[in-house]
């Protein structure tokens, strides 16, 4: 039997369903949209079983048949993926949901999901013969393609505003991408690239969605999901929106598992969470509409979703209504308050995007949204280590002959 590394099969236009080629570089869809990679799900199959998954390294290439990357030897990888599933009791408790459960993308390469999306759309542009790419980021996205360019041989070109965080310009420059900082928001920086990348041979232009193989990595956050828990579907999955990419993903490998025979009808219910300072998915999904408005004056701590237009929104709709989801915002406040709790309460550092998603899940159980019964999965999309500046640290320096008071 010949065995299949890859079962891509086309590109698929999101709006009109239009065939491209896949096997060239592509951008997005002639009607102006994301391209979504179709895979022949019944030769993928043959190999790609619940059984065969067991033995597998605990990589994201373990679903290697419905990725991209035709050649193995052409996967650049630095281990990322099959992240822990969390139980948190003591917060779960606290919020009212005890069957909380908290995938932490705080341990991948980079520490934050962007790793997923970087180490498959790296290899698969490389593959493809791409020399170099090119984004405009609100920091992660940069630094994790910064770094799998390095890994891949590639050159790397990023423009990020300068209120990112810092630590992730620090990570293009260690790994030796080509940086630009931009006093505005991450669409200023869009428009940068965009100039720039039209002067230069070899250079892809790989923003959000602008490229159809960043969402197959991040897809991969749903498959594992799944995977963990035993192949069973949760009843409520959080994710912090800003992009969308993410949810989009989580959204194609559930209906990629239903063709795979591996789900029933009924689907998570997903939740697309974002920070009241930058809410024009929520808006959107509030208002009935299939498309969102650019959102004025964006701003939030939970700098990965500060994305006022995103070009993915109506697929991000589509997910949660298609699946009895919702959307909701919450405060900067709130979410930095959650960061802490859940901190103390069960040993783990997330980033504030994560933290969004403990504000939503603390308010949907409060709706009643979430039930007291139901298996939840919120996302936490990075470490708090990419972020120290969201926890204001206020403790006494004592001088060398001083004592330690008696416990508090
Ligand atoms: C980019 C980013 C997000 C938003 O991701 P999308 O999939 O583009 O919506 C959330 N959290 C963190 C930490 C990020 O870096």
């Amino acid at each position: 039997m010949t065995t299949t590394y890859s079962a891509l099969s086309h590109l698929e236009c999101s709006r009109t369903g239009a065939r491209h080629d896949a096997d060239v570089v592509q951008g997005v869809s002639d009607a102006g949209v994301p391209l979504l990679a179709r895979y022949d799900v019944e030769r993928a199959g043959r190999t790609l079983t619940r059984q065969a998954l067991a033995a597998r390294p605990a990589t994201l290439w373990r679903y290697h048949e419905m990725l991209p990357v035709r050649a193995p030897d052409r996967v650049v990888s630095l281990g990322e993926g099959m992240t822990p599933l969390l139980p948190l009791p003591r917060y779960g408790a606290r919020i009212g949901v005890p069957g909380l459960l908290m995938k932490d993308e705080g341990l991948v390469p980079t520490g934050s999901f962007k790793a997923r999306g970087a180490a498959v759309g790296v290899s698969r542009a490389a593959e493809l013969g791409v020399t170099g790419v090119a984004m405009p980021t609100n920091g992660n996205a940069g630094a994790a393609w910064a770094t799998y360019a390095a890994r891949a041989g590639l050159t790397c070109l990023i423009a990020m505003p300068v209120d990112a965080p810092a630590i992730t310009r620090t990570e293009c420059v260690a790994t030796g991408a080509e940086l630009y900082l931009v006093d505005g928001l991450i669409g200023d920086a869009g428009r940068l690239i965009n100039a720039a990348v039209r002067d230069r041979t070899g250079y892809q232009e790989v923003s959000t969605l602008k490229e159809p193989y960043r969402l197959e990595g991040k897809k991969t956050m749903g498959y594992e999901i799944v995977e963990q828990l035993g192949w069973r579907a949760p009843d409520v999955i959080l994710y912090p929106t800003g992009g969308g990419v993410g949810i989009i993903g989580i959204h194609k490998a559930l209906r990629e598992m239903q063709e795979l025979g591996w789900l029933g009808p009924d689907l998570p219910r997903l939740v697309a969470v974002q920070a009241e300072g930058c809410a024009p998915i929520v808006e959107a999904y509030r208002e009935g509409a299939d498309v969102s408005r650019p959102f004025p004056d964006a701003r939030t701590v939970a700098f990965g979703i500060t994305v006022p237009k995103a070009l993915g929104d109506f697929l991000v709709l589509d997910a949660v209504r298609a699946t009895g989801g919702t959307a909701v915002a919450v405060s900067d406040e709130a979410l930095l308050a959650e960061q802490l709790l859940v901190a103390r309460d069960e040993g783990t550092f997330i980033c504030p995007e994560g933290a969004a998603c403990l504000a939503a899940a603390r308010q949907l159980r409060e709706s009643g949204f979430i039930g007291g019964a139901d298996r939840v999965v919120v996302l936490n999309t990075g470490t708090g280590l990419k972020y120290p500046e969201t926890v204001p640290v206020d403790v006494p320096t004592l001088p060398v002959d001083g004592v330690i008071p008696p416990r508090r």
